[in-house]
């Protein structure tokens, strides 16, 4: 019988931690004890690389590839490589390099369960990939009250034969409102069911906030992910109308069997005195470059989005500063991509407040609480 050791390639951020070379002579002495093939992961649970434990969209695809490749080289075992690898491209790129013996995928099989039938098949544009939100696979498993891990990509993980997609026998036409990632979700199941599906789009575009979200620091591969979907629903002939917002006169012309809602959200903008000042732009305008920022900008609210535009704000040059009323920033965000975009956000040099409550918007800067005395923050547009 095989034997395989799953170890990591050294211990990251840890002070006093296993260096790769002593990790390579304690994988040449387990290969002389009769340890077959090496699995080499990255990460541990007691330091900042708790962020390579399950990598997020913010840690480069196959990051751990030249790792697994030096020990598999030094130590002449047959190797595994593991980590951020979505693609199956990448994973015969890393094959080809001849880097490693295997490559393996766990949450690439999650977001797809047909990932190797498809691959193997060679319809490797089909295959809905793992973004690396990890949302669902971990955040959400993280909550006691979560029966069973999610997926964002999905939306049947682990309920695949439950929700078997089966031809109708009766196909309907139904409209779809709204192209985002739910929209072509929609569009891509009816096709596969048989359904006519129309998608009316309002923008030129389809995609929505996955767009957006793509534009935020590291976060690009959402943006691919949405026009791969796209794609897909063109390909399994969805009629999908640009510039088309649904109106009852559309509705009535088309005469669907359904109407399906997928028109998302819109920013939530709250009370603020002077909130409607001009120098008051929303983080979708700002992602989506449709308002140029410069200067000393304040960003309020610390949250995934907040800190995202702290850092892409920040990215282009601009001195930021983020106030949030909650006593940490990054709070909605699961444990691995906090632990990124915090390290990211200190890297960027964005001034971090927490505990302050905004109280006004005024030109040129922000009036806040902060441990009951008032406090200013200088907005200056250069
Ligand atoms: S929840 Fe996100 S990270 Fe997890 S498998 Fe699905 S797409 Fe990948």
């Amino acid at each position: 019988m095989p034997l395989f050791m799953r170890i990591d390639a050294h211990d990251d951020y840890l002070e006093g931690g296993l260096t790769i070379e002593e990790v390579i002579e304690f994988c040449k002495l387990a290969g002389e004890a009769g340890v077959d093939v090496l699995d080499v992961s990255r990460g541990n649970i007691i330091s900042a690389a708790t962020k390579y434990e399950v990598p997020p969209i913010d840690i480069p695809r196959g990051f751990n590839i030249d790792n697994a490749a030096r020990i598999r080289k030094e130590t002449g075992m047959l190797t595994i490589g593991v980590g951020r690898i979505n693609t199956a491209e990448l994973a015969e790129q890393i094959l080809e390099e001849d880097k490693v013996d295997m490559v393996v995928m766990g949450r690439a099989q999650l977001a797809d369960s047909q990932f190797c039938n498809k691959a193997k098949a060679g319809n490797v544009e089909d295959i809905d990939y793992c973004v690396g939100c990890d949302q669902g696979c971990l955040d959400g498993f993280a909550d006691e009250n979560c029966p069973q891990i999610t997926c964002l990509r999905n939306p049947a993980v682990g309920r695949e034969a439950e929700c078997k997609i089966t031809r109708t026998e009766k196909p309907e036409t139904v409209l779809i409102a709204g192209g985002g990632i739910a929209g072509l979700e929609a569009a891509i199941i009816l096709r596969q069911r048989g359904h006519k599906a129309i998608i009316c789009e309002a923008s030129d575009k389809v995609g929505g906030q996955f767009l957006t979200a793509g534009e935020a620091p590291r976060k690009a591969e959402m943006k691919e992910a949405v026009i791969a979907m796209g794609k897909k629903a063109e390909r399994l002939g969805a009629d999908i109308r640009l510039n088309t917002p649904v109106t009852k006169e559309l509705i009535a012309e088309i005469k669907p069997h359904t109407v399906f809602n997928a028109i998302g959200a819109e920013p939530l903008i709250p009370g603020i005195p002077g909130a409607d000042l001009a120098c008051v732009v929303n983080s979708h305008d700002v992602l989506n470059g449709k308002v140029n920022v410069s200067g000393n900008v304040v960003v309020i609210g610390g949250g995934m989005v907040g800190m995202e535009v702290a850092e892409y704000l920040a990215e282009r040059g601009c001195k930021v500063t983020d106030l949030e009323m909650m006593k940490e920033y990054c709070a909605d965000m699961g444990m691995a991509r906090k632990a990124c975009v915090m390290e990211s956000i200190a890297l960027a040099g964005i001034e971090a407040v927490t505990e302050v409550t905004v109280t006004a918007i005024k030109e040129g800067k922000v009036v806040g609480q902060k441990d009951g005395a008032e406090v200013e923050y200088l907005v200056i547009t250069q």
